[in-house]
């Protein structure tokens, strides 16, 4: 079995197709350049505060404040409801291993805003039922249809669905 990681959670709110690809091991992403914006944020940002923490190989978290706040950076808000449940995953995870997580952060450093995420008790039912459905998607032989978003030309996978 899989572990489940933040990015197929983050991936399973933007395409099932997506995680599937990711999940099995089709990568592509070296050829995005959104991920290489992606990742000159992240070493531009935040130099002073930033400690990326990966946890059992499952989350990798941007920073952690006090053991308390967990921090997620993004670029933009465009696939928000994704980074709010991605770092609401976070929060599960380190609860469960027994760090009292408060809440978590969603930095965007190119808006210069902030956004303040909690998991509350309904919202963790619901997360176990997305774990739920992303154990299942991607034990899948095949991958889910194409979703034809706008967002799919920026997408690492593009050509493998479109061409
Ligand atoms: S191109 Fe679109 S349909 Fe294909 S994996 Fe990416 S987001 Fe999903």
């Amino acid at each position: 079995m899989k572990k489940i990681t933040g990015v197929m959670v983050y991936y399973y709110f933007i395409c099932k197709r997506k995680l599937w690809y990711f999940s099995n091991d089709v990568s592509m992403e070296h050829n995005s350049e959104l991920v290489g914006i992606g990742r000159l944020i992240d070493e531009n940002s935040y130099k002073r505060e930033k400690k990326s923490i990966l946890v059992d190989e499952m989350i990798n978290i941007d920073f952690l404040k006090d053991w308390k706040v967990i921090h997620e950076v993004k670029k933009s808000r465009k696939l928000d409801e994704a980074g709010k449940w991605q770092l609401k995953y976070y929060i599960w995870v380190l609860r469960n291993k027994g760090v009292e997580i408060e809440k978590g952060i969603l930095d965007y450093p190119v808006l210069r805003k902030r956004e303040e995420i909690f998991l509350t008790a309904s919202e963790e039912k619901e997360l176990m039922n997305v774990l739920k459905q992303i154990k299942d998607i991607i034990e899948r032989e095949l991958p889910s249809g194409v979703i034809n978003k706008p967002f799919c030309k920026k997408c690492a996978y593009y050509e493998l669905c479109y061409i």
